[in-house]
């Protein structure tokens, strides 16, 4: 008998019918002799939709109470979810995170998990429910409701499964697994049977939406498998896992984009000791991931620095930085929203070379500039402008054969 996490998407529980259907592979999963515990995310649109009130009721909303308002989508599901279950003959239970405890930090809207109790859960499962566990949320140290990011729900899922050293952790979403780009972009877009965490993290935080990258970074930490698939259907699937020889053997395995890329500029920064860190600590403080940075030669003692941020923490970003810039004497700061990052990946890169000129030619030859480049061990990322994304995407991918 094994333990299985089973984590299903917005899409996947977006009506009753829906429900219907995670209930029944819920079912065959418990037939066939597991425990099964069922991490869940709102309804496809509702935590959009309460964003989006939250916003109507306050431009800017308390923070403690906009993670207690968005995290009710969850509610919703995890009980219609158990309610059907019990129609069907099969016990189950819903919680939600303070239920439970899913500890976390303090950083509303992104919160990181610090604990999870496993005594309930254990109690239930003796108990031979099946348990309906509320995905993206958690409770701070003062019982006040955090949530974990948008997508947080692949993480809630990786969480229990660690904690409880599940045997498997499946994530089911509506697309049949990873694939080696977005399928919607390019048609010849090939679904991988497995991928390596560092690969898939990469992945990830390259732009793909398949699972949160906090998920990835958790799963690798205690190495728990996941299986990503359809719940739509049950062909294909792909296994996120430790790195193996096989692939090594793909020097890029996959390409990726990112449209949530604005680019801020500092024009003319006194080059001396300590302004980088008076630009970058207080996006820090307000919890902006700062993703490229560039700081170009100085010239006659002043350089320009250009950075991206995500599209949503633009405005903030460039308020923080022009008080920055008139503290040490910048010249102005320009705003570029209208970028994207395109980024391929793959674990074999580090043992072959010249992949990184062979991005660059490909990118010249159709004429797209590319404006930053930043690269990791298995990572090479270009921005360019945001109109030439798709076709970026389709040239690489087909340069460095991925359909094979
Ligand atoms: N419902 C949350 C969101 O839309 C969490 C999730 O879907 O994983 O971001
Ligand atoms: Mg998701």
């Amino acid at each position: 008998m094994a333990l299985v996490v089973q984590k299903y998407g917005g899409t996947s529980v977006a009506d009753i019918k829906r429900i219907e259907n995670v209930a029944r592979r819920v079912i065959k999963t418990k037939q066939a002799g597991n425990d099964v515990i069922v991490v869940l995310s709102a309804m496809a649109g509702e935590t959009d939709r309460l964003i989006n009130l939250a916003h109507q009721a306050a431009a800017d909303p308390d923070s403690r109470e906009y993670d207690a308002l968005i995290s009710t989508g969850e509610q919703v599901t995890v009980t219609l979810l158990s309610m059907v279950l019990n129609r069907l003959g099969y016990k189950a239970r819903s919680f939600l995170s303070f239920q439970i405890k899913i500890n976390t930090d303090r950083a509303h809207k992104k919160a990181r998990i610090t604990k999870v109790d496993t005594r309930k859960m254990r109690e239930e499962l003796k108990k031979g429910s099946v348990l309906v566990v509320a995905g993206f949320q958690g409770v701070d140290e003062e019982n006040d409701i955090t949530t974990l990011g948008r997508g947080g729900s692949d993480t809630s899922a990786v969480a229990l499964a660690a904690a409880l050293k599940a045997d498997l952790c499946e994530i089911f979403t509506d697309v049949d697994g990873v694939y080696t780009t977005d399928p919607n972009i390019y048609d010849k877009a090939r679904r991988l049977e497995r991928i390596s965490y560092d690969e898939m993290l990469e992945m990830a935080r390259a732009g793909a939406k398949v699972l949160q990258p906090r998920s990835v970074e958790m799963a690798k930490k205690y190495e728990v498998p996941i299986y990503v698939k359809s719940s739509f259907s049950d062909e294909g699937g792909t296994l996120v896992t430790k790195e193996d020889k096989e692939m090594e053997k793909e020097v890029v395995s996959g390409v990726t984009y990112d449209r949530d890329q604005a680019k801020i500029t500092v024009i003319n920064v006194p080059d001396r000791p300590g302004i980088a860190a008076r630009l970058f600590t207080p996006l820090a403080e307000h919890n902006i991931m700062v993703d490229m940075i560039i700081q170009n030669v100085s010239v006659d003692g002043f350089t320009d620095l250009t950075f991206t941020v995500s599209r949503k923490d633009v405005k903030q970003a460039a308020v923080l930085v022009q008080e920055a810039a008139n503290d040490i004497g910048a010249a102005r700061v320009e705003i570029d929203d209208s970028v994207a990052k395109v980024s391929i990946i793959g674990v074999g890169m580090v043992s072959h070379s010249g992949v990184a000129a062979k991005m660059f030619t490909i990118l010249a030859k159709e004429g797209i500039n590319i404006e930053m480049i930043s690269t990791s061990e298995i990572k090479i990322s270009c921005v360019v402008k945001a109109k030439y994304t798709e076709l970026a995407v389709m040239v690489l991918h087909d340069a460095f054969e991925l359909e094979k």
